[in-house]
Order: C-alpha cells, then sequence, then structure tokens
C-alpha cells in the first residue's frame, strides 16, 4: 500500500525534492541552535569575546532569516504538492466511478459515492502533503538530537532514551485502532451523505407522505452514531497525548535532576546543561507531534485504503482490448439462446432466441415484472447476458467499444431524467456541440418548439432539479428532442408514454412514430392500442416469450396476447 501511495508522487519529484530538501535542512538548523547556545555560554560568555559575541549573533540571525524562508517553501510548496495528489486521485476516482456499470450502481448508495470523491480525499491530501515529510524530519530530529546529547553526556543521553520503547508501544496500540475508527467514520459521513441526498432527492414523497420527522430521526440516528465514533476517536486521542505529555515532562525533570547532580560534580558544563535542555525538547518535539501520528496518519490511511478499494472494484463490463468501434449500423438484431439473472440465481429469461429485422418496429407486452425492461437493458449492455450472445449487424456487441455501440441507440424511459441546467443543455446532451439552429429542429420535430421559443428566456429555461418545472409530457417531448438530435439507427421506447394522460399520450405518440420512422425500435408498451401497428408483438411471460406475431395474426391465435387484449378492451367482436 505504500508502495501504491508513493505512486502518486511520480509526477511531482521535482516539487517532492524541493518539499523534502528545504524541510531536512530547516530540521537540520534546529538542530544546531541547542550546540549554538552550549558554545555560547561556556566559550564565549566567560571570555567576553564582544566580538565573537556579536558575530555569532549576527550568524544566527542570518540562518534564522534562512529558516524562515525554507519554512515558507515547505508550506506553500508542500501543500500545493498535497493538493495536487489530492486532485489526481479524486479526478481518477471521478473516472472510475464513470467507468463501472449498472449492477455496482444498483448496490451501491448515491451518498457513499460522494464521500468518496470528496471527505476520504481530502484526508488523503493531507496525508500526502505531511506525511513523508514529517515522518523523516521526525525520523531525522529525534536520532540527530540523540547523537548530539551524547556527544554533551551520554549518562544523560542514556537516562532520556526510557521514553522510547514507551512511545513505541503507545503508537502502536492507538494507531491501528484509530485507522479503524477513521474507516468507520467515513463510512458514517457516507451514511449521512446518502440520507440528505435520498431525503432532499425524494423531497415530493416526504412531504406527501407528512414524513418529515421520519427522515428527522433517520437522519438524527447516523448524526449520532457519527458523533459516538468522533468522540472515541477524541478519547483515544486525549488519552494517548496525556500519556505522552506526562511522560516526556517526567523524564525532563529527571534530566533536571540529574544534571544538576552533574553539574555539581564537575562532570558537565553549565552549557552543556543549558544545551542538553534544549536538546531534549528538540528530540521531545517529534514525540509532542503524536496528535499527528495518531490522528492525521490513520485518517490518511483510512481514506486511502478507501479510495483504492473503489478503483480497485473493476467494472464488471469492461471494452475487449480489440473492441471495434461501429458507426452506422442497420439495426438488424438478433438475440441467441440468451440467459440473464440480476443475482446469479433467479432467471429472467433462459434461451431466449429473437430476431429483428433492421427497421422493424417490435413491440413488447407482458405482465409486469416479465422482464422486457431487462431485455432492452441487454441491447445497450447495460448488464452483461450469462449465456448466449446479442449481434446488431451480425457483430457481436460485445465486440463493440461500449460507447460506440450506445451511440447507435436511443433510449427513451417512462422516467425522464432531466439535468438541472437549461433546456438547451439538456438537448444538446444528445449531441455535444450541437448548435442552436439543430436544436431548435430537433425541438420542432418532437413538437416542442413552439412551447419553448415563448418562454421568455427560450432555450436558456432552467428545467429546475430533474426537470421539475416541466409537465410530464413536456420532460417526454425533451426526451424525444435529444434523440431525435441524436439520431441513432436503434430505437428503445420502454414505457416511454405510460405515465402520460391519453390526450398526452396520443400526441406524443405522433413524435414518436416520426422518431421511429426508419430505425430499428424496440417499443415496450401496456396500453395496446399504442402498439397496434406494431410489425410484429412479442408478449414476455414468467419464462421469456410467450408468443410473437402481428396484432391480427395474435388475436386469431386467442393466446395471451388475446387476453390481454381483451382485458383492455372487453372482447373482440
Ligand atoms: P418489466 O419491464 O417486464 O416489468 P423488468 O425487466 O423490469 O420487468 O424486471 C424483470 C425482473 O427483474 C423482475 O423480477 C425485477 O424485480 C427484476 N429486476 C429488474 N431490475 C433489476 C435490477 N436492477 N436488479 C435486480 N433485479 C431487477
Ligand atoms: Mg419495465
Amino acid at each position: 500500500m505504500l508502495r501504491r501511495f508513493f505512486s502518486y508522487y511520480a509526477p511531482y519529484k521535482g516539487l517532492f525534492a524541493l518539499d523534502f530538501g528545504c524541510a531536512v535542512l530547516a530540521g537540520l538548523l534546529e538542530l544546531g541552535f541547542p550546540i549554538a547556545v552550549k558554545f555560547f555560554v561556556d566559550d564565549l560568555l566567560p571570555g567576553q569575546h564582544w566580538g565573537w559575541i556579536a558575530a555569532t549573533a549576527a550568524a544566527l540571525l542570518v540562518i534564522y532569516v534562512f529558516n524562515t524562508g525554507l519554512m515558507a517553501v515547505v508550506n506553500y510548496w508542500g501543500h500545493a504538492l498535497g493538493i495536487s495528489i489530492e486532485t489526481d486521485m479524486r479526478r481518477q476516482a471521478f473516472d472510475h466511478i464513470q467507468k463501472l456499470s449498472f449492477r455496482y450502481f444498483d448496490n451501491n448508495r448515491t451518498g457513499q459515492l460522494i464521500t468518496h470523491v470528496t471527505k476520504d480525499l481530502e484526508e488523503v491530501g493531507e496525508i500526502a502533503h505531511h506525511g513523508p515529510e514529517d515522518l523523516f524530519i521526525a525520523i531525522m530530529t529525534f536520532i540527530g538530537a540523540f547523537i548530539l546529547m551524547f556527544s554533551v553526556n551520554w549518562k544523560l543521553a542514556m537516562m532520556t532514551t526510557i521514553i522510547v520503547p514507551f512511545m513505541t508501544w503507545l503508537v502502536s496500540r492507538y494507531g491501528a485502532r484509530m485507522t479503524t475508527n477513521w474507516r468507520k467514520l467515513f463510512r458514517q459521513v457516507g451514511d449521512f451523505n446518502t440520507r440528505v441526498q435520498e431525503s432532499v432527492g425524494g423531497i415530493r414523497v416526504v412531504k406527501a407522505f407528512a414524513n418529515e420527522d421520519y427522515e428527522r430521526q433517520l437522519f438524527a440516528a447516523n448524526n449520532e452514531g457519527y458523533k459516538t465514533t468522533k468522540l472515541s476517536a477524541y478519547a483515544y486521542m486525549t488519552a494517548s497525548i496525556t500519556m505522552s505529555y506526562l511522560s516526556t515532562r517526567l523524564v525532563q525533570l529527571m534530566v533536571m535532576i540529574f544534571g544538576t547532580y552533574l553539574v555539581i560534580q564537575g562532570e558537565l558544563t553549565y552549557g552543556g546543561f543549558v544545551g542538553f535542555l534544549l536538546l531534549v525538547n528538540v528530540f521531545f518535539r517529534p514525540i509532542d507531534k503524536i496528535t499527528s501520528v495518531i490522528e492525521s496518519y490513520p485518517k490518511g490511511i483510512a481514506g486511502f485504503s478507501r479510495f483504492t478499494s473503489l478503483i480497485d472494484t473493476a467494472p464488471d463490463i469492461a471494452d475487449k482490448p480489440d473492441a471495434r468501434e461501429v458507426e452506422h449500423l442497420t439495426g438488424a438484431i438478433e438475440y441467441r439462446d440468451v440467459a440473464f439473472s440480476y443475482d446469479g440465481k433467479s432467471k429472467v429469461f433462459e434461451h431466449l432466441n429473437l430476431k429483428i429485422n433492421a427497421g422493424e418496429t417490435i413491440a413488447f407486452v407482458g405482465a409486469s415484472g416479465a422482464g422486457k425492461t431487462t431485455l432492452c437493458s441487454l441491447l445497450p449492455r447495460f448488464y452483461e447476458v450469462d449465456a448466449g450472445s446479442i449481434m446488431i449487424d451480425g457483430i457481436d456487441i460485445r465486440d463493440m467499444t461500449q460507447a460506440s455501440l450506445r451511440n447507435q441507440i436511443g433510449l427513451v424511459q417512462q422516467d425522464v431524467f432531466l439535468f438541472g441546467s437549461t433546456i438547451r443543455e439538456n438537448i444538446a446532451y444528445g449531441r455535444l456541440g450541437a448548435t442552436d439552429e439543430e436544436i431548435i429542429e430537433a425541438l420542432r420535430r418532437a413538437a416542442l418548439d413552439e412551447f419553448i421559443l415563448s418562454l421568455p428566456e427560450g432555450l436558456d429555461t432552467p428545467v429546475g432539479e430533474r426537470g421539475v418545472k416541466l409537465s410530464g409530457g413536456q420532460k417526454q417531448r425533451l426526451a424525444i428532442a435529444r434523440i431525435f438530435l441524436k439520431d441513432p439507427p436503434i430505437l428503445i421506447l420502454d414505457e416511454a408514454t405510460s405515465a402520460l394522460d391519453s390526450a398526452t399520450e396520443y400526441a406524443i405518440q405522433q413524435a414518436l412514430g416520426e422518431l421511429s420512422r426508419g430505425r430499428t425500435s424496440l417499443v415496450v408498451a401496456h396500453r395496446l392500442a399504442t402498439i397496434r401497428n406494431a410489425d410484429r408483438i412479442v408478449v414476455m411471460g414468467p419464462d421469456g416469450i410467450l408468443e410473437e406475431g402481428s396484432h391480427t395474426v395474435l388475436i386469431a391465435k386467442r393466446g395471451a396476447y388475446a387476453r390481454l387484449h381483451e382485458a383492455q378492451f372487453g372482447a373482440v367482436a
């Protein structure tokens, strides 16, 4: 994991070297100061060499200014390094989320994903900057101070080392616990992000059921859980800080007492004594930084491990290395002996065979849950078949790149998703970079141009979150305009008009009719009136396809379709 973490420094070697070099130099200069004091007290003070004293003071001034400069570099450029790494990881996390397939999103909550790209990486950024540098400087000052202390008086130096085993114990005891704790905390942040996202996203349902109190309770439970975890983190931190503070002061006191004894015995000079006490402070500095060891390191580790677990989640659908870019398909589709299940256990269908000619309009009907939507989702490869294959123009869809395959398919569903931006942006989503003329032409074909152009802001009208400012019919027309702009050879209309009233449905059917002209169209509908004119009707049942044929043929057959028809329209005369 460490090697992997450091691989993110690779693009910033220069910056890292600068930051690290300055930090090390600053650390060394800190070490020199106690030695200068010893020299001052022992050698310069008794002889009253004023020239030397002035020269030493001047030298110290230069060193201080230089050191300040070093620290400024470390502060700014070190943070620049950290934020650069954080930005890279965030981009990678977002890119990876874009690559994941539907199965992942079916099983993970949006709030957690938001936390992956926000909170987790913030902590990693902090450690990317301070982590290696602080650790190295801590070790360096620790060893450096010890060598200098040893050179001043080895007996006193030995005495201070009794702190080392204690501190090792403290860090190992609390470090691992804190990592677990922070991981838990990040998950909880994800949980309450999920709650906020769902109660706001579903605010209409919340209010319609007057369940604000219930939502408040759910949120409060998450919020309290977060508090509990954080409090236990602070308890660990307080315990370790208290123990380390007390133990270092005790050792300092012992050094003072024993040092005084050594000075009286003549084994230690006054300057040596003062210098030693200052060195002890330098020696303890990394120990006093224990907070960062038990707070930011475990936090960074927890954040980084959440990050790696996200980017190590391989998308279950990926392009083959030699996948083809397809273009201008005619849209002849074949499902060949297809089996599929969402969970690997209960099959939605098995041994499903279906041939759809280019340009044909084929309708799917059947009970809810029969697998009509699933059948449609397999075509753009939103999910992978478990067995069999799906071919378009004789090419297995697994041999195409996902992007080029999906560019050949237009999908209109019952619930239209619109982005909270403007009408223009929502339509141009069909083909990025489309001109206003093209957008208006698409609107015209969806019979929405008059309405849009009559709005004071026209194409710049914001549609509201998920399109709440538009009616169901208008949203559906926007979705249709988007496909006109995209102009794919294959069309999937999955209950595109089912949510609309019959007058609106009738009006939109006309636009859909125009949309499907010259394209292979897969139409799912539960109102049979809308599909009567399809070239072929496929009736889906619990085990796959029950029967297929034209309206007249199926009615004459007096099978499942005839019964469905009877249920909707009464017995056929
Ligand atoms: P239809 O569109 O004919 O009403 P679907 O294709 O949506 O039926 O659903 C077929 C079956 O698959 C149903 O039993 C449904 O519960 C299940 N199903 C649909 N989508 C998913 C999903 N994303 N994850 C797991 N099961 C699903
Ligand atoms: Mg469906």
